[in-house]
């Protein structure tokens, strides 16, 4: 394991005997991690493009280790899909997510909506519908609060995923396709689906400026999105530069370093939710 000074992440990077042996120990720690608390939710703004507020946080997973420090979800998520642990860790996600939400809004916070990343994997099980309508019940926070995060692997299976979507859009949350365009390739789920926004990925953001055909792709993805009735949200904006190409095409929402990287619950209260007057 490699720790980045900066962030205190642990990061691995290759297959050495010294990575996989941490790997197995990491593997092991996580079972016991949920009942021992240690996961904490890092929240990130996402901002209106027209009117400059904040509509929305995504919600980002990390392990509090205590020996590693601060790990990123890169180098655990993988892990807890391997062997089933992601079915329990996002249970807990969900209902953090919501019931820090919910408590915002009792402060007299901002209303925002709070996206939830979601594995395939769990997305796809029977019991995603009763664990969306439980917390919601339990947290009392109203379901157009609530967005989850789903990737394009979901429409590979796709009768269980259409029939988990028609009953999420009954119960009234919101859903997002996450990393647009960099998994399944056909997009004939878009025209089926009941899909509230598209999240176009970092890696097409990057090099916008510098490269015509992620430009040319980010484009057509925000004219997509737009003619299907859906908004757009940018992700991993770090320049002012890339933010002004992206309103320039009508991007919706944009969220990235550019405005802030994720903050604790108390800290992203106090920028945005429930910001202090000067
Ligand atoms: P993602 O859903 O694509 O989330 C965006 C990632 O980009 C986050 O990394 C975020 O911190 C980072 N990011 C945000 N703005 C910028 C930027 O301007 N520049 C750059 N270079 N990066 C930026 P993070 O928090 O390490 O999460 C990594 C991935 O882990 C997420 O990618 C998501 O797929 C997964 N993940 C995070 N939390 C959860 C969770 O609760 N459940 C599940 N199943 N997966 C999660
Ligand atoms: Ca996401
Ligand atoms: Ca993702
Ligand atoms: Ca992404």
């Amino acid at each position: 394991a490699k720790l980045d000074g900066k962030d205190r992440y642990v990061v691995y990077s290759s297959h050495s005997l010294e990575n996989m042996m941490e790997e197995f120990r990491l593997e092991a720690d996580l079972r016991e991690a949920l009942e021992k608390n240690e996961f904490v939710l890092h929240y990130q703004p996402q901002i209106n493009n027209t009117t400059g507020e904040v509509v929305g946080v995504e919600a980002l997973i990390r392990w509090q280790h205590p020996e590693f420090g601060l790990i990123s979800p890169g180098s655990f998520i993988h892990l807890a899909e391997k062997n089933g642990l992601i079915t329990r860790i996002g249970e807990w996600v969900i209902e953090e997510a919501c019931r820090q939400n919910k408590k915002w809004q009792e402060a007299g916070g901002r209303p925002v909506k709070v996206s939830v990343n979601m594995s395939t994997q769990q997305f796809l099980t029977k019991n995603t519908i009763t664990l969306v309508q439980d917390v919601l019940e339990r947290t009392g926070l109203a379901p157009e609060y609530l967005v989850l995060e789903v990737t394009e692997y979901m429409a590979m299976e796709y009768d269980s995923s259409f029939l988990v979507l028609e009953k999420l859009r009954e119960i009234g949350v919101g859903i997002s396709i996450d990393d647009f365009g960099t998994g399944y390739s056909s997009l004939n789920y878009l025209k089926q689906f009941r899909i509230d926004y598209i999240k176009i990925d970092k890696s097409f953001v990057n090099e916008i400026l510098h490269d015509e055909n992620d430009a040319i792709i980010v484009n057509a993805i925000i004219s997509l999105a737009h003619n299907l009735g859906m908004q757009v949200i940018a992700e991993g904006v770090e320049t002012s530069e890339q933010l002004d190409f992206l309103i320039r095409q009508n991007c919706d929402v944009t969220q990235g370093f550019y405005f802030s990287k994720p903050l604790t619950a108390d800290d992203i209260e106090k920028s945005y939710i429930r910001p202090q007057a000067p």
